[in-house]
């Protein structure tokens, strides 16, 4: 584990914690303990989760979680908030001291509460509440298709251009099963066909076009870094706010492996983040922003969370903490590293990489050349005990359902250890199965989509040699539930 930790007191901790619900409702016990067996005994490569401390699990465990504490430090709508203020204060003190921006707000419960928050900010800071209410809004659940359009026109028709979902972009920024789709009129920038790559020139032609009021950069399946410098220049042409969601890629920011152009926080207006990705912390969100959007990012509680979850922000300021220290970094650093590593392992294997290669924490491999579509590939690989999603490549022949990739990210396997050397035998081990696996026969004839096909013995090949892999680097080494 690439945190150190105390194995003992860890131990300790987690059988009593145990025993204590245990008493109460025993399977749910069991399935704590379940979870950490399948956890350590597989090869997750899900790029959007990680390991977090035994320090930053153990903080969110405690009575924090009893208290509300609706508001903000010092000055909440609830009595009694003074411990709940001090975490608070730490996790945003530390935010802000990490990514070196100049208001951090950690309230949000989630990446989508921190998107939520940026963006009625952004409208708030625009427009002001009159409009809302000259719409005749009370409560945003009772709205219907019309109301929503009667709202859009009330704020202006108010668009948001953001990435396309199709060449990695994010639910939440602007797509129509979101809420940011009723709320904005969506328009997408996509990537330059030949290189996969962002093109900024097509970028600035769209957004002249469609005139924004918010630009959104960030993905959650782009393999490559951002230029952030690029971003707010186009934004400042057109006279949009510039939103990056940094969900994915903040602990390549607070490790300092994205620096100058490709560092956000200076550029954009509105920096947003989970904090359980590559950033190792609890599950959670938060806000950084310029000093003009401060006062309304603070509007977050009441305006679009309630409650905050007080013992995840405590847990956020453990985190946080960690994430400052060298350690961090050197993590930080392997984990661009490695992906480099399972990128070259593929390749050489006969794999082909959405834009040939990474710069982040992610590989977005194309399985059509091994027959497959990514529903398929994903299926094949976690029976084979390597835990990967499917996802939709450029221009996905397959559609966003059963798609033609998989999206692989190095955060989780380099918090247990893992080297290149490491991800080079991952590599060779995940094309062994998708080189085995075939589209299964679909009963009305032809190939099925969803179904695969490996012949017997390759499943329990690589799943055992994947388990050697994974011994050798154990998830929290020493800790152990049972005396
Ligand atoms: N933004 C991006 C870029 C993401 O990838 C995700 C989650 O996958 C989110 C926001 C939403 O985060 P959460 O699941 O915490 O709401």
């Amino acid at each position: 584990m690439s945190q150190p930790f105390d194995a003992a007191a860890a131990s300790t901790a987690y059988r009593s914690a145990l025993d204590v619900i245990r008493a109460v409702e025993p399977r749910v016990a069991d399935a704590i303990g379940q979870e950490l067996a399948d956890q350590r005994s597989s090869l997750k490569l899900i790029a959007s989760e990680n390991y977090a401390s035994p320090a930053v699990l153990l903080t969110m465990g405690n009575w924090f979680s009893d208290k509300y504490a609706e508001g903000t430090v010092g000055h909440r709508f609830y009595a009694g908030c003074q411990n709940v203020d001090t975490v608070e204060s730490l996790a945003a003190e530390h935010a802000r001291e990490l990514f070196g921006a100049p208001y951090a707000y950690v309230q949000p419960h989630s990446g989508i509460d921190a998107n939520l928050v940026a963006f009625w900010s952004v409208l708030a800071q625009r427009l002001e509440a009159p409009a809302l209410v000259e719409a005749g809004v009370k409560n945003v659940n009772d709205l219907s298709e019309d109301d929503w359009t009667a709202l859009r026109r009330a704020f202006g028709d108010q668009r948001l251009l953001g990435m396309s979902l199709d060449v990695g972009g994010h639910l939440t920024h602007g797509f129509r099963p979101n809420i940011s789709g009723k709320m904005f009129t969506h328009g997408s920038y996509g990537t330059h066909p030949e290189t996969g790559l962002i093109d900024y020139d097509a970028v600035r032609a769209k957004a002249k076009e469609f005139k924004p009021l918010i630009l959104m950069a960030g993905y959650s399946a782009y393999p490559r870094k951002v230029n952030f410098a690029k971003m707010r220049e186009i934004a400042d042409e057109v006279g949009a706010t510039l939103i990056v969601d940094m969900a994915h890629f903040a602990g390549l920011v607070a490790g300092k492996v994205f620096t100058g152009d490709f560092d956000p926080v200076p550029f954009a207006h509105i920096t947003t983040t989970t904090t359980h990705k590559s950033l190792r912390g609890p599950r959670g969100g938060a806000v950084l922003a310029q000093h003009e959007f401060a006062e309304f990012v603070d509007r977050g509680c009441p305006m679009v969370l309630g409650g905050p979850l007080s013992h995840v922000m405590a847990a956020k300021a453990v985190a946080f903490a960690e994430a400052r220290t060298p350690e961090f970094a050197t993590y930080a650093q392997n984990v661009a590293d490695n992906a480099v590593s399972l990128a070259e392992g593929l390749t050489k294997r006969g794999g082909t990489l959405v834009t040939g290669g990474t710069e982040n924490h992610l590989v977005l491999l194309d399985v059509t050349s091994f027959g497959l579509t990514g529903r398929q590939a994903e299926s094949a690989l976690v029976d084979s005990g390597i835990v990967t999603n499917r996802n939709s490549v450029p221009r996905d022949p397959n559609g966003a359902w059963y798609t033609s990739g998989v999206r692989l990210g190095t955060p989780a396997l380099t918090s247990r250890g893992f080297g290149a050397a490491e991800f080079d035998r991952t590599a060779e081990l995940i094309v062994e199965v998708l080189t085995a696996a075939s589209a299964a026969p679909a009963p009305s004839g032809g190939t099925s989509k969803a179904k695969y096909q490996l012949p017997d013995g390759i499943a329990e090949k690589v799943r055992a040699e994947a388990g050697e892999l994974l011994d050798a680097n154990p998830l929290y080494p020493g800790l152990e539930l049972s005396k």
